[in-house]
C-alpha cells in the first residue's frame, strides 16, 4: 500500500472526523446564534457508510481517528461509531479513537464510551464564571459542563485534556484562574488562539489573544518550561513549575506548525479535506454511494492529500477564510 505521503513529505496518519454539524452551545468565536445552514440529512453519512469510510482509511494508512463536530456527542450513534473504530486495526495496532466534546451529554455517556473503547477525551471550557459561559456559550449550561466533566474524569478519561480559547475583554483575565483549576482538577489545560474559522465571519486579527500573550499572563504566576519533542501535535507544551503537569498553547495563526502536519478531515457530510483550511473539498460520499469500490475511495483519499498546500496560509495577503465554518469541518 502507497503511504499517505502527501508532496511535501509529510505522512499522514489522524484522521479528524465531524459526526455532525449541529450542536447544543452557540459559542460566539464559533457558531452565530441563529447557527448556519445546517447540512441536509440525507447528505449525513449514515453510521454504515461512516464505519465503512474510516475502515479504508485505516487500511490506507491511518492509525488514529479524532471524533468531533459540531457537537459529537448530538449523535445518537456516537457509542456505536467508537466501538466500531476502536475495534479496527491499523498497520501501527488498534486505531486509538479519541473526541473533542462540549461534554454536555458526557454525564449520560461517559461511561458507555469508555467501554466502548474511546482512548482519550478533549473538553472545551472557556471559563469558570457561570454568568460569562452564558455569555460565551449563550446558553445558560455552565453547570451541565462542569457535570460533564466530573462524568468523564469519574470515568477514568486521564489525563482530561481542557481546551480554552480566549476572547479579548471577554475571557483573557482567566488563564491564570484556569490553570490553578486544571492543576488541582489533575487536568491538562490547553490554549487556542482564535482562528478565522466563525460561523459569522466576524475573526479579527487584532482582537485575537495571542500565544505569547498567553504565555506571558501565564509566567507572572507560574515557572514555564519547553517541553521537548512536540511530533505533530498541535500544542507546545510546557512544564508548570517543574512539572509533572503540564500546560500547552496551541498557537496556529502566530506560530503555526504545519511542516509537521499528519491530518486529514472528514466531514459529516463525507468530503474529504487536507486542512481546515483548505477551500477544497474531495467528495467520499458520492463514490460511497455509487460503487462503493475502494480502490476507488483509496485512489481519492490520495488525490486530495497530493493537493495538501505547505501552510494554512492565514498570515498570507490574500487569505481567505473557507466557505464552511469550524463547527461543519470538525475542530
Ligand atoms: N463542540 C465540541 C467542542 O466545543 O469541544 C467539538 C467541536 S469544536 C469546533 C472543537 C474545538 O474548536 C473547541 O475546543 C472550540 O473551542 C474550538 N474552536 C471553535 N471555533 C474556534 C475558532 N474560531 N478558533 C479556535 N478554536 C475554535
Ligand atoms: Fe458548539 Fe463546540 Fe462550536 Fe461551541 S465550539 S458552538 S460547543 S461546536
Amino acid at each position: 500500500m502507497k503511504p499517505l505521503m502527501d508532496t511535501h513529505g509529510r505522512l499522514h496518519r489522524d484522521l479528524r472526523i465531524s459526526l455532525t454539524d449541529h450542536c447544543n452551545l452557540r459559542c460566539t468565536y464559533c457558531m452565530p446564534a441563529e447557527g448556519v445552514p445546517w447540512i441536509p440529512k440525507q447528505e449525513l453519512l449514515t453510521t454504515e457508510e461512516l464505519l465503512r469510510v474510516v475502515g479504508i482509511a485505516v487500511d490506507a494508512g491511518i492509525e488514529e481517528v479524532r471524533l468531533t463536530g459540531g457537537e459529537p456527542l448530538l449523535r445518537p450513534d456516537a457509542v456505536d461509531i467508537v466501538a466500531g473504530i476502536s475495534a479496527m486495526e491499523s498497520a501501527a495496532g488498534p486505531v486509538e479513537v479519541s473526541m473533542t466534546t462540549n461534554a454536555l451529554r458526557l454525564p449520560k455517556l461517559a461511561q458507555p464510551l469508555k467501554e466502548a473503547g474511546l482512548a482519550r477525551v478533549n473538553i472545551s471550557l472557556d471559563t469558570l464564571d457561570p454568568e460569562r459561559f452564558k455569555a460565551m456559550s449563550r446558553r445558560d449550561r455552565f453547570a451541565d459542563t462542569m457535570a460533564g466533566i466530573d462524568a468523564a474524569d469519574e470515568a477514568g478519561f486521564h489525563p482530561l485534556k481542557v481546551n480554552t480559547v480566549l476572547l479579548r475583554g471577554v475571557n483573557d483575565d482567566e488563564p491564570v484562574r484556569l490553570l490553578h483549576w486544571a492543576l488541582e482538577r489533575g487536568f491538562e489545560l490547553r490554549f487556542i488562539e482564535q482562528m478565522p474559522l466563525d460561523g459569522g465571519h466576524e475573526w479579527k486579527r487584532a482582537n485575537m489573544i495571542t500565544g505569547a500573550e498567553i504565555l506571558e499572563k501565564l509566567r507572572t504566576e507560574f515557572t514555564l518550561t519547553e517541553v521537548p519533542g512536540r511530533g505533530a501535535a498541535p500544542a507546545e507544551l510546557f512544564h508548570v513549575d517543574g512539572g509533572p503537569a503540564k500546560v500547552g498553547v496551541i498557537a496556529s495563526v502566530t506560530m503555526p506548525f504545519c511542516g509537521a502536519c499528519d491530518r486529514l478531515r472528514l466531514t459529516a457530510d463525507g468530503q474529504l479535506r487536507s486542512c481546515l483550511f483548505a477551500r477544497g473539498e474531495t467528495d467520499l460520499r458520492g463514490p460511497l454511494r455509487d460503487n462503493d469500490d475502494p480502490n476507488e475511495i483509496v485512489d481519492l483519499i490520495h488525490s486530495c492529500l497530493a493537493g495538501k498546500k505547505p501552510g494554512h496560509g492565514i498570515n498570507e495577503p490574500g487569505f481567505l477564510q473557507p466557505p464552511r465554518p469550524m463547527s461543519a469541518i470538525g475542530g
